[in-house]
């Protein structure tokens, strides 16, 4: 069918009627932001969007527009917007105690911490909660230099670790790096994925050979021993980008071999999002020694977690470590109640089927249109590479920004990333239906029609 004799596209049936905005005008906000704001603190689409309300996938403007939401606020709400479950505890919560700090007991703190360590493997079950992904990346490789009295650490190139002065360390692209570098003893080691890896061969020798990268940068650029090694199990920011399987494998065992100790980042891959498995690690058939959690773990909640074993974790107590927010029990409520939802709700499942179909709904497309030079991913963590030629692999990231504005027009709200900024990032709340996808891969269908030369 060519795109002129379709049927119009209308976004799947939802029974939520937005409440009726009567705040301030979109112009308004916008030009309070931009005048009292720090300019750093940026909007997606040309004209910025503004949104009120959210129900599960779908996000309100402030007309009562309804969108399909496939970036979840940033792959933050795994549950849904507005998910009952979690809204309700977190009021309860706000109506009892809204605040303690851990120095006194509270019992949400410890059962929140049990029960992360039921979905690890064995032995990984001691937690310290804090407020970011970046806090608890900081927090993580702290813990990993006085565990291991080493300094070194190994991050991967195209990874994002955070934006706190260490953490940005670790990130590795230069349009998220500040000259102000506070963090020493940061190496970064090529990226295993295929795409656009200097390297070639099967994606298990594209791994392997990216190893020996890593084991060459310890050579030659630290004393021969690392504190640790920091990976995203599939990089979201850079992209949704990843190894093959044998990658964090090779990798974990180099760095043992060298006396580091090995930290999964599962800010954005962890919760069931990734389908077949609870964490992006568990793809590889690892154990990490040390895993940091944020941004699902709380629906959208200031909530960020490291996990990690005993005899590490007991390394903090040399000095006072406290985090006045960490672990209190608004954010504790909303995190027992994801974890609860994500079960009842079948969640992982979900992100599973829904997302093979999805995936397989791109790859379809990926045959009709020339402008997608790769679709990767795994569950609901899609990434659809953008590219002027499929033989160069040049960056289409004008095309991406348009492809964005225009499923936008469609009421379709997605991400992007990379470093060029031409991947779309497809990552939406974990009860996405199958007819959002089927109505997603619609109009990305009909808008990469629109867009061919
Ligand atoms: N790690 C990963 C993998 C991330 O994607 C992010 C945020 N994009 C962070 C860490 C930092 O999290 P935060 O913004 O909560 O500090």
């Amino acid at each position: 069918m060519t795109t002129s004799t379709r049927p119009r596209l209308s976004l799947p049936p939802c029974a939520h009627v937005p409440q009726h905005y009567t705040g301030p005008s979109r112009d308004e906000v916008l030009a309070t932001r931009r005048q009292y704001t720090n300019p750093a603190i940026f909007t997606i689409y040309r004209e910025p969007l503004m949104l009120v309300e959210g129900h599960r996938q779908y996000l309100f403007d402030e007309t009562g527009r309804r969108y399909l939401d496939l970036f979840a606020g940033i792959v933050t709400v795994s549950c849904g917007h507005a998910h009952p479950k979690v809204t309700a505890r977190v009021q309860q919560q706000v109506a009892a105690l809204a605040h303690t700090t851990t120095i006194y007991l509270h019992p949400h703190v410890g059962e929140f911490a049990k029960r992360l360590a039921a979905k690890m493997p064995a032995g990984l079950d001691v937690t310290y909660f804090v407020n970011s992904g970046s806090e608890a990346n900081d927090l993580a490789v702290l813990m990993a230099r006085l565990a291991t009295g080493h300094n070194d650490v190994i991050a991967v190139r195209n990874a994002y670790h955070g934006g706190s002065p260490a953490a940005m360390a670790l990130t590795s692209h230069h349009t998220w790096k500040y000259p102000a570098q506070l963090n020493t003893g940061i190496h970064h080691t090529v990226c295993p994925d295929p795409y656009r890896s200097p390297y070639t061969g099967t994606p298990e020798q594209i791994a392997t050979r990216s190893v020996e990268d890593l084991r060459d940068v310890i050579r030659y650029s630290t004393p021969g021993n690392v504190a640790a090694f920091i990976a995203e199990p599939i990089q979201g920011v850079g992209g949704v980008t990843h190894g093959a399987p044998n990658y964090l494998r090779e990798a974990y065992a180099v760095v043992r071999e060298h006396g580091g100790l090995c930290i999964a980042d599962e800010v954005q891959t962890g919760f069931g999002r990734t389908g077949d498995h609870y964490w992006g690690f568990q793809h590889s058939g690892v154990v990490p020694d040390i895993v940091t959690m944020a941004k699902g773990i709380g629906n959208g909640f200031p909530l960020a977690a490291v996990t990690t074993r005993r005899e590490i974790a007991e390394r903090l107590t040399q000095r006072i470590h406290f985090n006045t927010y960490g672990g209190n029990p608004v954010s504790m409520a909303a995190g027992l109640a994801v974890l609860e939802v994500i079960e009842e709700e079948g969640l992982q499942r979900n992100a599973s089927e829904v997302g093979g179909r999805l995936k397989a709904g791109l790859r379809e497309l990926a045959m009709r249109h020339a402008l997608i030079g790769d679709v990767r991913g795994m569950g609901l963590m899609l990434g659809v590479e953008l590219v002027k030629d499929r033989g160069t692999k040049e960056p289409a990231r004008e095309a991406a920004a348009e492809v964005m504005e225009r499923l936008r027009a469609l009421g379709i709200l997605v991400g992007k990333g990379g470093l060029f900024g031409n991947v779309l990032r497809i990552k939406p709340p974990l009860c996405i239906t199958a007819a959002d996808v089927d109505f997603a891969l619609d109009a990305l269908d009909r808008v990469l029609a629109e867009m061919a030369p």
